[in-house]
């Protein structure tokens, strides 16, 4: 069977033992199996701060930029093959796989236009410098420099390469190297990315780990990074590490999201803002078959709309197929693993305590094109709170699957607002309006509860890429449950690996050191 490879001190290798199978999610068949047994992670760690760091290091913004673009391009070049490798590994459809991969290049595009933009200088400034004397001599400049340790960058399955690019491409900008650990259920596309990345990267900026992380976590010190996505048990444990603690490492934590899409009292039956609010959240909830961390896992509703949007998104969502991408007649693919499966049936389970089952089984279906009995699919599952403002668990349970519950609300933007915060932080909410007034207080009185924010009205209706994107040019992360992480948003993306330096000196030295002045 097909081995997935480690890629530490500059070479592929294959794990030892302790293989764990990866596979197929439509036939439940073993496809391929991954081991990190045998990797020395003392080892791929010194070799990725000495090597990598100091080469990296040695590079301008513009020179990373350069690097960024031509990992672009690679992976531009082998998009085909990623797309058929993400379908075959993770069951998602090709136009899933597509958002996947294409969330990729984009990425690394956008970041690689960043660095050729910031030119030759090799430190940021924070904002402005300032005179701290009684003359405008002595003076102080904030400055970011790039961290001289290793970033090890944690995966969930769902974006094999999306997830990779958009940590790596944000840490080897700054300048640090990076170890990135993809989800074992679906590394092969990682390792397939790997393949056409690692000769593009300076000697000790790359490194693989596919399979368990061994003794790694804990040999990260206080210049390394840990960038995790996951789920927030596996999150509290690895942030909770007393090695971490100690050294105070940074973490970053992207993890679960009961994220929201509100719909304005001001919006009718039809027009443009309703029509933008139906699609996203059709898309929202099956895109991935709903294991996408932003995807809309609650609907809140004016009251006196419930009806006809419960009508309406069962008429979409009845027309999803579940099935095997190559079948014709396929809309949406299975859950990646068995786990992900038996917790979409148990989490169905536990909301149905709260909410009514309008549209669903909550229990797992055949899939089209695939053998009866065989393969994750699960229908779209649409709830319906009984509870006025929907019991507890619907605003802190996430089934990470496609499925979503209609919430009624009463009020006006803080009431909705204040149902948003009840799931304890979000990477998103959606809300479709456009009405100042009930924006302006959703704005006011929960604004802080979710990362973003992603107004959906008449007049950009026709651009809206739906709330579930995570644009490099935006923030993606979000408060409490959500991880309290902050990653990509331009420029803000590479904070993490750097370090702020606050200067203080003679004015002209400061800013000829700095780059603020030029000779
Ligand atoms: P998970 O079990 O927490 O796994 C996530 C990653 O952590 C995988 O790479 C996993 O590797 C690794 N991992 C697990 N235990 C570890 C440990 N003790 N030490 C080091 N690494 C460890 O999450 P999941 O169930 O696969 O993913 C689904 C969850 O992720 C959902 O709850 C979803 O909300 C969340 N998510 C969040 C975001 C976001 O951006 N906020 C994005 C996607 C998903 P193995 O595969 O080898 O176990």
């Amino acid at each position: 069977m097909r081995i997935v490879r480690n890629y530490t001190l500059g070479a592929w290798r294959d794990g030892t033992g302790g293989f764990v199978p990866l596979v197929d999610p439509c036939s439940e068949e073993p496809i391929a199996q991954a081991s990190s047994h045998g990797v020395d992670f003392g080892e791929a760690l010194d070799w990725a701060r000495r090597e990598g760091g100091r080469t990296l290091r040695a590079m301008s913004f513009a020179e990373r930029g350069t690097m960024l673009n031509s990992m672009s391009r690679a992976l531009s070049e082998r998009r085909d093959d990623l797309i058929a490798e993400s379908v075959r590994n993770t069951g998602t459809t090709r136009r899933d796989a597509k958002f996947d991969v294409d969330g990729a290049i984009f990425t690394l595009a956008h970041y690689g236009q960043l660095g050729v933009a910031l030119g030759e200088r090799v430190c940021l400034l924070d904002g402005e410098g300032e005179a701290l004397g009684r003359s405008a001599r002595l003076w102080g400049q904030h400055v970011l420099v790039p961290l001289h340790g290793v970033a090890v960058q944690i995966n969930a399955f769902n974006f094999p390469a999306w997830g990779l690019a958009e940590k790596a491409a944000c840490a080897l900008l700054a300048g640090v190297p990076v170890i990135s650990k993809p989800a074992t259920s679906t590394c092969l596309v990682a390792e397939q990315c790997f393949e056409a990345l690692v000769g593009l990267a300076p000697s000790g900026a790359l490194s693989l780990i596919c399979g368990s992380t061994g003794d790694l976590i804990d040999r990260l010190g206080e210049q390394d990074v840990l960038a995790f996505t996951g789920s927030a048990a596996t999150a509290l444990g690895l942030r909770s590490r007393p090695s971490l603690l100690r050294a105070s490492t940074r973490v970053n934590v992207e993890a679960d999201s009961l994220n929201a899409a509100v719909l304005g009292p001001d919006v009718e039956t039809s027009g443009e803002t309703w029509d933008v609010f139906l699609r996203d959240v059709e898309r929202e909830i099956t895109q991935k078959t709903g294991q996408k961390c932003t995807a809309v896992r609650r609907i809140l509703v004016p009251r006196e709309r419930v009806e006809a949007v419960q009508a309406a998104l069962i008429e979409r969502l009845s027309s999803v197929v579940p099935g095997h991408p190559d079948h014709a007649s396929t809309t949406m693919g299975p859950l990646t693993t068995a786990s992900q499966l038996a917790d979409a049936q148990s989490g169905v389970e536990r909301l149905a305590a709260a909410a009514e089952i309008v549209l669903g089984s909550g229990r797992r279906v055949d899939g089209a094109g695939s053998a009866p009995g065989r393969g994750y699919f699960f229908g779209p599952t649409l709830l319906r709170a009984r509870d006025a403002a929907g019991d507890e668990v619907v605003h802190t349970h996430e089934v990470f699957g496609p499925v979503a519950t209609i919430v009624p609300f009463d009020g006006g933007g803080g009431e909705a607002a204040e149902l948003v915060a009840r799931a304890g932080g979000s990477l998103v909410s959606s809300i479709y309006s456009d009405d100042r007034a009930f924006l302006g207080e959703y704005l006011r009185c929960g604004g802080s509860s979710s990362g973003r924010l992603y107004i959906g009205s008449a007049k950009v209706a026709a651009q809206l890429p739906g709330s579930g994107v995570a644009m490099p040019q935006l923030l993606h992360g979000g408060p409490g449950r959500a991880g309290g992480g902050t990653e990509l948003g331009g420029m803000r993306g590479l904070r993490l690996y750097l370090q702020c330096v606050a200067l203080s000196g003679d004015r002209a030295l400061l800013e000829r050191l700095t780059g603020a002045r030029h000779e």
